[in-house]
């Protein structure tokens, strides 16, 4: 049974899905005008686990993810580049796919480009127009809070801090401004090339409409789960909820989910405070994607998670020393039938990863078979991903020439000259492989 921690109710509700077995899961994406940092894979690993979860419990998953490539930032970043949106956008589109990629995200069903949608997000419009929700303001279209009672319901704002009438232009705003926003802005000089000629007039859409016409195009109205970083709740998450359950008069979304923030030395991090780092950035430094998907399993999707270079190093320690251990197991067989069931009740409790990777490691260091492990270990792996399978039982095949440095460091070893040890496990790196001392003699590593 699994239980999931629902913002809008502020409790760990059991999951009952509105259709029997398929799920409809939509997952805010990346604005695609920088690099993702790794703040905002933090967001996207954990709705990768939330989605294995799913998966393994044996719910079909149709998984939206929107590519937010039309919006204030957006639009800025490619004029200063020089560059046409679609062309700019793109760029970083792929090298987000790319990073997905190696961090072993499961892509979605779909990958929804906002600039896709206009057609949708203008009709949606019409309606708010229509149902007198929406006005023109300076022949912009902005959003009457006052028509929309349970605004600030997810977010748990206080009536008192609702300014209706007051107005916001920006795509992102702060929780202390609260205010009427905008659902189609008209153009200015400012945007350039970049504008849409639709009944609504010559503009773009605002930042939040697209997740409400694309989640309700992709997946119908209301959806069982949507989920982001914490920072989406307030505006873009109350946003969508007010366009949505307005348009249709329905419910929008039955689970919010949350991922807390990574931060670096205490803050969070972020593009605009400029204390980040990307995936690039970590392989720069010889750091294998997976390393850091392992550091952040270590958290709980709802701790906050403090980035150092440190612990990044001890994540990928961890994983290598398991890598290092399965080579040497027996092919998959049987399984360990309770290590499986207290691992799969901690995922179904609220994605408790922290805990998942405690039982791992106890059966790993059990003395059961390792055959059964192996096979645990591989079913583990259908939520953790961290690509066990290539290593389970696969021997390292061992050159001549590091066969030889091997044999010599054994024998330096025997004649305690830690010296030419330290001087052999050198050159043994040179050629890419790193050494490990353990209980059975020296095990290596490809790096
Ligand atoms: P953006 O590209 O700014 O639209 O953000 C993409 C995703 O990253 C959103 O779900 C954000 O909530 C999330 N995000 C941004 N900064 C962080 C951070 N420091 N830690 C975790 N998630 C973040
Ligand atoms: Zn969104």
């Amino acid at each position: 049974m699994l239980k999931l921690y629902n913002t809008l109710t502020r409790q760990v509700e059991e999951f009952q899905p509105l259709k029997k077995n398929a799920v409809g899961l939509y997952t805010c994406g990346p604005t695609v005008y920088n690099y993702a940092h790794i703040g905002n894979l933090r967001s996207f690993i954990f709705e990768d686990i939330l989605k294995r979860a799913l998966l393994t419990d044996g719910f079909r998953v149709k998984h939206i993810m929107n590519l937010t490539d039309v919006d204030d930032k957006t639009i800025k970043a490619s004029r200063e580049a020089n560059q046409t949106l679609s062309k700019f956008t793109d760029i970083y589109t792929r090298a987000f796919k790319k990073d997905i990629q190696k961090l072993n995200i499961l892509p979605p069903t779909k990958f929804a480009l906002a600039t896709k949608y206009i057609k949708q997000m203008v009709a949606l419009v019409q309606k708010l127009l229509k149902k007198g929700i929406a006005y023109e303001k300076d022949d912009s279209i902005y959003f009457c809070l006052a028509k929309f009672p349970n605004y600030g319901r997810l977010a748990r704002l206080k009536n008192q801090e609702l300014k209706s009438g007051a107005r916001v232009n920006v795509d992102d705003y702060e929780k202390e401004n609260p205010a009427d926003f905008v659902l189609w802005k008209k153009w200015t000089p400012k945007d350039g090339k970049v504008f849409w000629n639709t009944p609504l007039g010559k503009g773009r859409p605002g930042w939040h409409l697209e997740c409400s016409a694309i989640s309700a195009t992709e997946l119908g109205q209301p959806l069982d789960i949507h989920a982001g970083g914490v920072d989406l709740i307030f505006p873009h998450h109350e946003n969508e909820i007010a366009q949505s359950e307005t348009a249709t008069g329905k419910p929008f979304v039955k689970y919010w989910l949350h991922g807390e923030h990574l931060l670096v030395e205490g803050q969070k991090m972020a593009k605009s405070l400029n204390n980040f780092f990307t995936l690039h950035d970590l392989e720069a430094k010889k750091f294998n994607p997976l390393a850091f998907r392992y550091l952040l399993l270590t958290a709980h999707y709802r701790s906050k998670l403090n980035f150092t270079w440190e612990s990044l190093q001890a994540a990928q320690n961890a994983l290598e020393s398991i890598y290092l251990q399965i080579r040497d197991w027996d092919k998959p067989k049987v399984g360990c039938a309770e290590f499986e069931e207290k691992f799969f009740n901690a995922i179904n409790n609220d994605l408790d990863t922290p805990r998942t990777l405690a039982i791992m490691w106890e059966m790993i260091k059990s003395p059961l078979p390792s055959a059964a492990k192996a096979q645990s270990l591989l079913k583990f792996d259908k939520i953790l991903g961290l690509d066990f399978k290539k290593y389970i039982g696969k021997k390292e095949k061992i050159s001549t020439a590091i066969k030889k440095l091997l044999d010599e460091r054994v024998k330096a070893r025997q004649e305690k000259d830690w010296e030419k040890s330290d001087e052999l496990r050198k050159e043994i790196e040179k050629i890419g492989y790193s050494v490990e001392d353990t209980s059975q003699g020296q095990k290596i590593l490809k790096k």
